[in-house]
């Protein structure tokens, strides 16, 4: 009898743990959600995090990060670059224009599952050509008819003739 009141109490334990990480997040995303409503800024990612290193980072000398983005997300703050992480949108422009490699990582998730990771500017353009290069394949795609589609129009032509 008392194992299963043990059991109970984990479970009991371990529900109120997933419950108080489910707020935590549904919080985080309504002050995301206040904070960006203003910027009139557009979400491509339902996730992700981004990092700076302070070791590597050259901060007074160049602060490029800063005034590249979009948000203001980044700010400088007592000799260093300071992070607001619920208004950065994962967008890229700080690690496109950071003089230092891998000084600031971004991992973002897309709403298919789609898990994006850089920290070069090179890595990021090379990113950036596919998803372009995705992208004018599916237009091309969707203007052109597909195989079947071809045959059946070609097959209804070649009945009308006979
Ligand atoms: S990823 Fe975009 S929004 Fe986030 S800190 Fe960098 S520039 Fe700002
Ligand atoms: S652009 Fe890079 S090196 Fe310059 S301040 Fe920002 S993080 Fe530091």
């Amino acid at each position: 009898m008392p194992k299963k009141s043990k059991l109970k109490g984990k479970i009991a334990h371990k529900d109120i743990f997933q419950l108080l990480t489910e707020t935590t997040k549904k919080e985080k995303q309504k002050r995301r959600e206040e904070l960006l409503a203003p910027l009139d800024v557009k979400e491509f990612f339902v996730e992700g995090k981004i990092t700076i290193n302070k070791r590597t980072c050259k901060g007074i000398e160049c602060k490029l990060c800063i005034k590249a983005c979009p948000t203001s997300a980044l700010f400088w703050k007592t000799g260093e670059v300071g992070l607001t992480e619920e208004l950065c949108i994962y967008c890229g422009a700080c690690v496109l224009s950071c003089i230092v490699d891998d000084c600031i990582r971004i991992e973002r998730k897309r709403s298919n599952g789609e898990i994006e990771s850089f920290g070069k500017p090179k890595d990021f353009m090379v990113l950036q050509h596919w998803i372009n290069v995705r992208k004018r394949f599916q237009r091309i795609k969707d203007v052109f008819p597909k195989p079947e589609d071809y045959l059946r129009r070609y097959k209804k032509w070649e009945e009308s003739r006979e």
